[in-house]
């Protein structure tokens, strides 16, 4: 019988209690694996309530000691880093060596709420007016949500609750339906390391249970991670609602090659980034920008062998270097796109559709109802564009896959247009040897996190993660300061102790006299 996945609600898993599941793929073979609840609405209030009573006493720990259990649970997810990529390549497909190095960039944000007494350090001035001293400190929301999507099943996550519960709060993380067991082996560990029941919970669901944790009146503040529809949607209901919100969208990054840039190097780059984990990135490099026609040309003779070479694979095979799409649906899209930028005119340098595993193995096409239905896994293969222009849905459209759009543009200064005039605005990054170019890209650029020569240029956990334009809805980026920013409120206090000294009423504002 098909195994259910648990929620996780008040320290331990919990069975689920209503009558909606999703499948969870295996997308390597094409089987369902398990079967995952989807939340009703009273299976979002247990979670909420368990969180909502955790919250006091937690909120009232001392920062030095949720630091301690912070500095356990870094230990032991360490300890537990290869299954806990195993547990995230089995769902979501990809390697496992790229499913090791997302987990480890979830640890890193742990590592960095271990800091969490010299981050919630307050200001203080003394004596701003006569015998008055003042001083400013950060404290906890109350219950904060997470929504995650599929692509990032662990380090989206981490992103967020372990920021937020080292500020106090108690967390509620609602994580993709499509591969959601991770998150629960996480909330175990995050328990045995002696994070005390009901501080962070784990409820699975789909748009029901999205609705239910953003509408509660319990629930304090909500971040949300994936597609800028979804993004957009969960923003408006939730700034409605009265909550704090973040919400992080989709994204088209840029790669700007400059004439001078090195070109081994660029295309090391643009491989990796652009076919890594199947192109199910939302910091992978979808679109090159070739400045000049020798560049594009030089640059299409290099990738189109890479590309054509690409070794796909199961996450059981060591030697591959990219594995299937999550489901069958979304392999089905990412060839529709594939069609259409056919249709509009570009020129498809390498065609990865139908592309099965590298080893013959089972793979797409062949059998494959594209549902998932057990008659193959969802393997396709990595696609080159070439002479894509910015009008053709290829381009202006998230694909979320392995094909890679070079678009050719006459100048620095048209490259620069058309990274500032597309409608996402999360990562870009340029390749050039030259310094004034680099500076002008970094300071012009209508972008959150820019690479010069480094082609994903993801922020590191101490500094914060978000796009600009429709790729981030809400003001605070992720981890980092904007994280602690987000996840706790100022209070502001001007105290003055009694001396003996009598004012006078004074009807007038206060003023610095
Ligand atoms: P998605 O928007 O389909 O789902 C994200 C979450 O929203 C899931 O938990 C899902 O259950 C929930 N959801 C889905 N439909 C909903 C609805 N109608 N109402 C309320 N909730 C709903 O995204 P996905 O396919 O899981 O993930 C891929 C997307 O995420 C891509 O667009 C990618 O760029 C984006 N992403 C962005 C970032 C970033 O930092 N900006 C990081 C990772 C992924």
């Amino acid at each position: 019988m098909t195994a259910t996945i648990d929620h996780f609600v008040g320290g331990e898993r919990a069975g689920p209690s209503g009558n909606r599941f999703g499948d969870v793929f295996d997308p390597s073979t094409g089987a369902v694996q398990a079967r995952v609840p989807l939340a009703s609405e009273s299976e979002v209030d247990a979670a909420v309530a368990a969180a909502r009573s955790a919250f006091p006493e937690w909120a009232a720990t001392a920062p030095p000691a949720r630091a301690r259990v912070l500095f356990r649970f870094q230990m032991l997810l360490r300890d537990h880093l290869d299954e806990l990529a195993r547990i995230v390549s089995s769902e979501h497909g990809k390697t496992l060596d790229d499913a090791r190095g997302s987990v480890t960039r979830g640890i890193e944000v742990v590592e960095f709420a271990c800091g969490i007494p010299q981050l919630l350090k307050g200001e203080h001035n003394e004596g701003v007016a006569s015998g008055i001293d003042s001083y400013s400190f950060r404290q906890p929301l109350g219950v904060c949500v997470g929504i995650t999507p599929f692509n990032f099943p662990a380090m989206v996550p981490m992103w967020m609750f372990p920021v937020a519960i080292a500020c106090g709060n108690t967390f509620v993380l609602k994580p993709s339906e499509r591969d959601p067991s991770a998150a629960v082996r996480i909330a175990e560990l995050a328990v045995e390391a002696g994070l005390p029941p009901g501080v962070l919970n784990v409820v699975h669901g789909d748009r029901e249970a999205v609705d239910a944790l953003i509408a509660h009146p319990d629930v304090a503040a909500v971040s949300f991670v994936g597609s800028t529809p979804i993004a957009e949607r969960v923003y408006r209901a939730a700034a409605r609602a009265g909550k704090r919100v973040q919400a992080l969208g989709g994204a088209k990054n840029h790669l700007v090659v400059m004439p001078d840039a090195d070109l081994d190097q660029t295309v090391e780059a643009l491989m990796g980034s652009a076919y890594g984990s199947a192109g199910e990135r939302c910091m992978a490099v979808s679109v090159a920008v070739a400045v000049g026609d020798e560049v594009a040309d030089a640059l299409v003779d290099r990738l189109a062998p890479r590309v054509r070479d690409l070794r796909i694979g199961s996450f059981r095979e060591p030697e591959a270097e990219m594995g299937p799409l999550v489901t069958g649906a979304h392999r089905d899209r990412v060839q529709g796109y594939v069609d259409t930028g056919v249709e509009e005119g570009a020129n498809l340098v390498v065609d990865g559709r139908g592309v099965g595993p590298s080893d013959g193995g089972d793979g797409a096409g062949e059998g494959s109802d594209g549902n998932g239905n057990g008659n193959g896994g969802f393997f396709v293969g990595g696609s080159l564009f070439d002479r894509v222009r910015p009008e053709m849905s290829i381009y202006t459209d998230e694909i979320f896959g392995p094909v890679l759009s070079l678009v050719r543009a006459e100048s620095y200064e048209e490259a620069l247009t058309l990274v500032n005039d597309h409608e996402y605005g999360n990562g870009a990054a340029i390749f050039t040897r030259d310094g004034d170019t680099a500076r002008d890209f970094t300071t012009r650029a209508k972008i959150g996190m820019i690479g010069v020569n480094v082609p994903i240029p993801v922020p590191s956990a101490f500094h914060s993660f978000g796009g600009w334009k429709r790729s981030l809805f809400g003001d605070h980026y992720m981890h980092g300061p904007e994280g602690v920013r987000f996840y706790t409120r100022l209070k502001t206090i001007t105290q003055r102790w009694p001396t003996g000294m009598r004012e006078q009423a004074d009807f007038s504002i206060p003023t610095h006299r």
